[in-house]
């Protein structure tokens, strides 16, 4: 869907290059759009006629083991991380695609399969080098710039261009017990309250991913990622409820090593994939949602419903001590189709139009949106952002008063 072309593109090996290419595109007024791992759904990360700073090749990551922390540089994708951090026996929150990069998903907030464990990726930043929009290089931390650390939580791209990024790490069990537990049609209703009522009172240790799919012979089904980062011997227990609410036509739930676990939908979100979406948060997953979502989900292998789920630990952490204010979000709602290649520009749009209409009846009952999925908005940025829009527009005014880095969910300078 994406088709533009950049007038350049800066291969960066190192921050000098990402300072000389902020400054060449100030001084020669070109639009700056900034690559990590070029998973931006909008198509941001690219640009017609400017000055693409492509940061890919920048992405070694080191392991801290002392002090259970990473390095890792501004091209990194999250299996960089998943992989350094596991020969450690260690983890921090990364996304559910191994080939997302890391920069764009922390600076945005950042769910995965460990968040309401060790909460959201942006929360495990401790701190990171950046170069902003007048050529200079920063090291940011708490206590140099705190007020850009603060802003780069769930800010996104706004403020300059990361170059490299600090995680704290956690003990992690490189085994942990994950799997599908898929549920026929009839069992829908059941299972989806179940997923609203009782999800986020399990233990932070436990993660579900819930997608309403249709198999490739026509039958709806509904389908829990479970994920068990605690004491394998518990995974039973703790998924005994869950198990009952319906009658299982698949448990894949076993022990598997997290990292590639982390790689299972890699394939199928591979560059090149043709995908539309919409999304929102959830904070109150109602009755009446799940009767629309039942009520709207037609038999159709293209299409999905998908539930990222938060609570646990990114709800410890208050909305305004990091730039991402959405922490009573019970799960970010997802509404997406896909086609293939050959699809004709009508089936396109019909599939388009599709996701449109489903979620005009399902935004309603939103609380706000996730700027890595939805940055085209920027009406409703202002809103979004909430309480912290005020202190986000003053790091902008402070540290990019000119909007050089504008492809993202904008932040309006002011001044
Ligand atoms: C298949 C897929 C799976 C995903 N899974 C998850 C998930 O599990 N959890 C989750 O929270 N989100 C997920 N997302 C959303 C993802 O977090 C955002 O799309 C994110 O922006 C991707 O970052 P990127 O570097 O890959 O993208 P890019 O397209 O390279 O960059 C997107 C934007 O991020 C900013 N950016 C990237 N790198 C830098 C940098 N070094 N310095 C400054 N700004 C930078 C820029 O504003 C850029 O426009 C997923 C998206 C896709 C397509």
């Amino acid at each position: 869907m994406i088709d533009k072309r950049p007038a350049l593109i800066a291969r960066c090996e190192g921050a000098l290059d990402v300072v000389n290419s902020i400054n060449f595109a100030r001084d020669n007024s070109l639009l700056v759009s900034v690559r990590g791992g070029g998973h931006s759904i909008s198509g941001k990360s690219v640009c017609d006629g400017g000055l693409m700073i492509d940061m890919s090749k920048m992405n070694s990551v080191r392991v801290n083991q002392r002090a259970s922390t990473a390095r890792a540089d501004g091209g990194c994708l999250e299996g960089h991380i998943d992989r350094e951090a596991s020969l450690f026996g260690m983890a921090t929150t990364g996304g559910i695609v191994s080939h997302t990069g890391a920069a764009g998903l922390t600076l945005g907030g950042g769910f995965g399969r460990l968040c309401r464990k060790f909460s959201m990726a942006c929360d495990n930043l401790i701190s990171a080098d950046i170069v902003t929009a007048d050529g200079t290089f920063r090291h940011v931390s708490g206590d140099e710039y705190a007020d850009l650390l603060w802003a780069l939580k769930g800010g996104g791209g706004n403020f300059g261009v990361v170059t490299a990024l600090e995680y704290q790490l956690h003990q992690q069990d490189p085994m942990v017990v994950a799997g599908d537990l898929v549920f026929g049609w009839d069992d829908a209703r059941n299972v989806l309250a179940y997923y609203a009522e009782f999800g986020n009172q399990m233990p932070d240790e436990l993660n579900m991913n819930l997608t309403i799919l249709t198999t490739n012979d026509n039958e709806r089904r509904i389908a829990i990622e479970a994920v068990w980062a605690g004491k394998p011997q518990d995974a039973d227990k703790v998924l005994a409820d869950l198990r009952r609410a319906g009658k299982l036509l698949v448990d894949s739930v076993k022990p598997v090593q997290y990292t590639q676990f982390q790689t299972r939908h890699d394939n199928s979100n591979r560059h090149g994939v043709r995908q539309y979406m919409k999304s929102s948060m959830v904070n109150d997953f109602s009755e009446a949602l799940v009767d629309e979502i039942i009520g709207l989900y037609r038999p159709d292998p293209m299409s999905k419903f998908f539930f990222m789920q938060a609570g646990g630990a990114v709800a410890r952490v208050a909305p305004t001590d990091t730039a991402f204010p959405h922490r009573s979000a019970h799960c970010n709602m997802m509404r997406w189709n896909a086609w293939f290649e050959k699809e004709t520009m009508q089936q396109r749009a019909d599939r388009i139009a599709d996701v449109r209409a489903d979620w005009a009846i399902v935004e309603s009952y939103t609380h706000g949106f996730y700027v890595n999925l939805n940055d085209d908005n920027e009406k409703k940025t202002l809103a979004n952002y909430g309480p912290n829009y005020k202190r986000l527009v003053a790091a902008k005014n402070k540290y990019d008063p000119t909007n050089l880095l504008r492809l993202n969910a904008n932040i309006k300078p002011t001044v």
